[in-house]
């Protein structure tokens, strides 16, 4: 399985073409980013980490039934995927209040959720991921009233999903990002799911085992996502 021509670069992923044109390579980086790019450090083995960590939950949600689309590992660093057509819009599921809800409504990190909130932001880093609602989705045409609903409707499916996988392992899933894509006509979740993309605090010490450490420099970020890809039984090489 070889690399085509790089389509790609984002922060923590570079994506090339795959063999097939309908598929995508995605290669993880060590690269590891906060606050719109600000702030980038190398972490050895995140890449690695991050993609076997990636491919355990994208297959433990398509066995759950959700369309993702994850195809296969292909080495350490790299997985196949489908082929997408992004809709630039990040959907964020929050079990307990922190990060961004925290400062924008002045709550105290922690308070849970219940329902969970649900949040819309539009994907593009010069304006910093602003939050946008429905109606800007409609009106600027970046997706559809239906895309709209099933980007809803899976988000919370998936939340109910990984919310149990989590908790199974000792961990509170705190709040987490997802992107999804078109293929022939069917919405597909896309993009990656890890722990540089969710937060994830023990349930016993509620300690960080997310990026947050990172963004807080409190140290030993790879070693927390080891610890939680070893509870969830991820097979790391
Ligand atoms: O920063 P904020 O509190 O809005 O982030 C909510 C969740 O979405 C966090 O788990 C964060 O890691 C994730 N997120 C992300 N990429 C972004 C924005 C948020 O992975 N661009």
């Amino acid at each position: 399985m070889s690399r085509g021509e790089q389509i790609y670069e984002g922060k923590a992923k570079i994506v090339y073409a795959g063999e097939d044109p309908d598929t995508l390579v995605l290669h993880f980086k060590d690269d590891t980013s906060a606050f719109d790019g600000e702030k980038v450090e190398q972490l050895a083995s995140k890449g690695k980490v991050n993609n076997q960590f990636n491919a355990f939950i994208m297959e433990h949600l398509q066995a759950a039934g959700v369309p993702t689309h994850f195809l296969h590992l292909i080495n350490d660093t790299d997985s196949l995927v489908r082929r997408l057509d992004m809709i630039p819009v990040e959907c964020v599921v929050r079990n307990r209040a922190a990060g961004s809800l925290s400062r924008r409504l002045g709550v105290e990190e922690g308070l849970i959720l219940e329902p969970p909130v649900f949040e819309f932001f539009l994907k593009n880093d010069a304006l910093h991921d602003p939050m946008i609602n429905t109606s800007h989705i409609l009106s600027f045409g970046w997706a559809t009233e239906d895309e709209i609903h099933a980007m809803r409707r899976w988000s919370l499916r998936i939340n109910m999903l990984l919310t149990a996988l989590f908790a199974a392992a000792d961990l509170i899933l705190v709040d987490f990002k997802l992107e999804f894509g078109r293929y022939e006509g069917e919405l597909f979740l896309g993009d990656e799911f890890s722990p540089d993309g969710c937060r994830l605090w023990d349930a016993k010490t509620l300690e960080k085992m997310d990026k947050d450490r990172f963004r807080r420099n409190l140290g030993g970020v790879v070693e927390a996502y080891v610890e939680v890809a070893r509870r969830l039984g991820v097979p790391l090489s």
